[in-house]
């Protein structure tokens, strides 16, 4: 059993053929999916999805591309969003330089305030960070601190904070982030091979990094693990990615799926 973390079934990739995707999903093992909102409307969207499909929850949120768009009046809108049920939590948010389609300041000030509204809800936070990782911590760390009661359970331990999805580092900022209570996730491209001046990060990071801290994500339609590289990725390629951590780690693919969901069980209080 498995749990893609990190989806956007809500793009216009999958309108011909949604529910055979869903099929392909609840067939490859895959029992729940969470979708990310990237804006106001796609946030919506995936809170509608999540009221049709028992298998789909939402984040909502502004993603660093979209930051330009997001005034008040559509960040209240996302704190809203946020009461719904089956939002479980606020992304997917952050910085990317990498394209900087929204300028670097008006991201760093929008991903600020949506962890503030992460603050004020109790939620868990999905980060995305490109070319940007020094910000992101720095943003991360100060708002940790602003409020140190976030993410406390009732009775006073501490609840999981977020996940860095497709995460960017190497092992050592893993550990970091780790030790501040994220999870990290990883994406089709750890079954990738390396290059020879470019060693695959990913593949460092899942050999170093115990399984207890890592969720599966395909980031759906983007980023196809081998052997469907290349081609519009959807949740059925979970178990791809799960064979290739399980050979990483010398574990079997049934407990990567076994652990690494019950990740997603701690972080957004979605599974049994
Ligand atoms: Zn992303
Ligand atoms: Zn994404």
């Amino acid at each position: 059993m498995f749990v893609d973390s990190h989806a956007h079934l809500f793009f216009k990739d999958f309108h011909s053929d949604f529910d055979d995707v869903i099929n392909r999903a609840r067939d490859a093992g895959v029992r729940y999916i969470i979708n990310p909102g990237t804006d106001i409307e796609t946030s919506r969207e995936s809170v509608a999805l999540a009221e049709k499909y028992d298998l789909i929850y939402a984040c909502v949120g502004f993603h660093p591309h979209d930051a330009a768009k997001a005034n008040d009046h559509a960040l209240e809108e996302i704190e809203v969003l946020s009461r719904h049920p089956k939002v479980v939590g606020i992304g997917e948010i952050g910085l990317d330089y990498h394209y900087n389609f929204s300028e670097p300041e008006q991201q760093q000030d929008i991903f600020a305030r949506q962890i503030e509204i992460a603050q004020r809800r109790n939620l868990p936070i999905v980060i995305h960070s490109r070319e940007a990782e020094h910000d992101t911590l720095r943003i991360v760390e100060e708002k940790m601190k602003r409020v140190p009661s976030w993410r406390t359970l009732p009775d006073g331990r501490p609840a999981p904070k977020g996940v860095f999805h497709c995460f960017p580092g190497d092992s050592a900022m893993a550990q970091m982030v780790i030790d501040w209570g994220f999870f990290i996730s990883i994406p089709g491209p750890v079954t990738f091979g390396s290059k020879p001046n470019k060693p695959n990060s990913m593949v460092e990071v899942v050999s170093k990094i115990p399984i207890e801290h890592i969720l599966l994500e395909t980031d759906s339609p983007y980023l196809a693990p081998a052997p469907n590289r290349g081609k519009r990725n959807e949740p059925s390629n979970i178990p791809h990615i799960a064979r290739k951590i399980a050979e990483l780690q010398g574990r079997s693919v049934e407990e990567v799926g076994r652990v690494s969901s019950s990740g997603v069980k701690k972080l957004f209080g979605v599974g049994t």
